[in-house]
């Protein structure tokens, strides 16, 4: 791999050019995360440029919804442009490269509206009958107002004897050749006058003195045409860069319709994954540290990250009818959520459980996070992991739970009667509690995790909640003696 393209001489500009047909795709956000950390590890600058040239299929809904995906990464950009509002450079641009004779005029109706004829057409290259059009007709059939596609002239071993070899290194793929005479006749404006994707792209990377293009693999071969485009523009080919294709368990390359939400970056908002997390597992998908840690901040990350670090397989996302997201991805969100300070986590859980409309103040937040912090995974499970503490009335549970390993309900009922007696008695601060109940406990002859399960269960609901002393003081004497009433209720039937 050259050295140039990993450590530019001056500081790099890379973009990150969305077209806003639909959502922020994980493949689109992973694309974005490399070029943003690439220009922050070198020092560069970060350009976002909105490839929305594309009027039929871009939607303003859609602008915002990638705007928002990116917003929530949280990862800055320097510049920000519209190709839509550069329109009258592309088309100055493909006028200079008609002018040089290096495109022609296409008067084909049915290809006048393609961005290019490599598909579906089969080996279509060009139209002869308008590739060798003179340009006395050519200018006649244009003046008299026939439409016309502007087509690259793609430069072919029979015109001038010699095959031309159109050739780059791909700082991920290596040395890439193609002979250009498989290459066809690109259009650069479409019969509606509007620039297709090769031009605008590449007029504008000329023009934002774009160094390194670094994108999805699927654009791998799009490069020798806007090799071609530079040269005719006079301008120097920046480095190119491309990332491998994030595929599902079953090798498909990730798409909505296939694959549904786990594509769509707000999915992972929605769930309560920490942006910071979900960009550190998107940066283990095609790319390895040198020191194969997978807990990464953003800062090591940024330190980190290099583009001889990325692999060239297709990274597998990870997921099935029973893990609706990778495991690595959730793994790594529990460990970040760990990382984070008690208030910002607090402050990002608010949001889920005003959602789940307990509304609670800021302060009982903040009281209940630490409580929690270690039994989630996601942000959203707070509210399952926490909703005791916001409820008024506990959910529904068997009063079974109540009784106690190697117990019966009289046992419980005991358990309980102390308990109110202790609740009601003893200052109700974590220190007092632990030796105010252990104390009742050893009176009962019974061992402290036989005496908490009645009156865990009876506050939380559940067996399976945070420590005891920590969630009566958190839920308050009154909640806490009322609910242990309700649970003797519960458990008379069954003494
Ligand atoms: N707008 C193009 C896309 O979304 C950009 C490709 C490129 O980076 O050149 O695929």
């Amino acid at each position: 791999m050259p050295d140039s393209v990993s450590a530019p001489l001056a500081p790099p500009r890379v973009r990150f050019a969305p077209s806003p047909t639909g959502f922020l795709h994980v493949g689109s956000a992973r694309t974005f995360i490399f070029n943003w950390l690439y220009a922050r590890h070198n020092h560069g600058t970060m350009v976002l440029r909105l490839d929305d040239t594309d009027v039929e299929r871009n939607t303003e809904a859609s602008a915002r919804s990638i705007f928002d995906g990116l917003r929530w990464l949280a990862l800055d950009w320097d510049e920000e442009y519209k190709q839509s509002e550069r329109l009258a450079l592309h088309r100055h641009q493909a006028e200079a490269i008609f002018a040089k004779g290096l495109a022609y005029r296409d008067f084909t109706p049915a290809h006048a509206t393609d961005d290019d004829n490599s598909s579906a057409q089969g080996a279509w290259l060009f139209n002869p009958g308008m590739r060798e059009m003179s340009r006395e007709e050519s200018d006649r059939r244009a003046a008299s107002g026939e439409p016309f596609a502007l087509r690259y002239r793609v430069p072919r071993g029979p015109d001038s004897g010699v095959a031309r070899i159109l050739h780059f290194v791909d700082g991920v793929y290596g040395a890439q050749s193609r002979p250009a005479d498989e290459v066809e006749d690109f259009a650069l404006l479409r019969s509606d006058g509007m620039p297709t994707y090769h031009l605008a792209s590449c007029v504008d990377d000329a023009d934002l003195r774009i160094s390194h293009i670094i994108r999805g693999q699927d654009h791998l071969t799009n490069t020798y045409k806007h090799l071609l485009i530079f040269e005719a523009l006079g301008a120097a080919a920046p480095q190119f860069a491309h990332l491998p294709l994030l595929v599902a368990p079953d090798g498909a390359k990730l798409s909505k319709r296939k694959h549904g939400p786990v594509v769509s970056v707000t999915t992972y908002r929605d769930a309560g994954f920490l942006p910071q997390a979900f960009v550190n597992f998107l940066c283990l998908l095609g790319w390895s540290p040198k020191n194969d840690r997978e807990f990464l901040t953003l800062d090591e990350l940024t330190d980190l990250f290099t583009l001889e670090g990325v692999n060239r397989s297709n990274a597998v996302v990870n997921f099935n009818e029973e893990l609706p997201f990778d495991e690595k991805a959730v793994w790594l969100n529990a460990e970040h959520i760990r990382a984070l300070p008690v208030d910002e986590l607090s402050r990002r859980l608010e949001p889920f459980f005003e959602q789940a409309a307990f509304h609670p103040t800021p302060e009982k937040v903040a009281a209940v996070t630490p409580l929690i912090r270690e039994r989630i995974k996601l942000l959203r499970d707070a509210v399952s992991a926490a909703d005791f503490f916001f409820v008024s009335e506990l959910a529904p549970y068997d009063p079974a739970e109540l009784i106690p390993q190697k117990g019966d309900a009289a046992m419980a009922l005991r358990v309980l009667e102390t308990a109110q007696q202790v609740l009601a008695a003893t200052n109700f601060d974590h220190d007092s509690l632990d030796a105010a109940l252990r104390g009742a406990a050893a009176q009962l002859g019974l061992k402290a995790g036989q005496a908490f399960q009645p009156i865990r269960v009876a506050v939380c609901g559940r067996k399976n909640a945070p420590p005891l002393f920590e969630t009566l003081v958190v839920l308050g004497r009154d909640t806490c003696l009322a609910r242990i009433r309700q649970a003797e209720e519960k458990l008379a039937p069954l003494g």
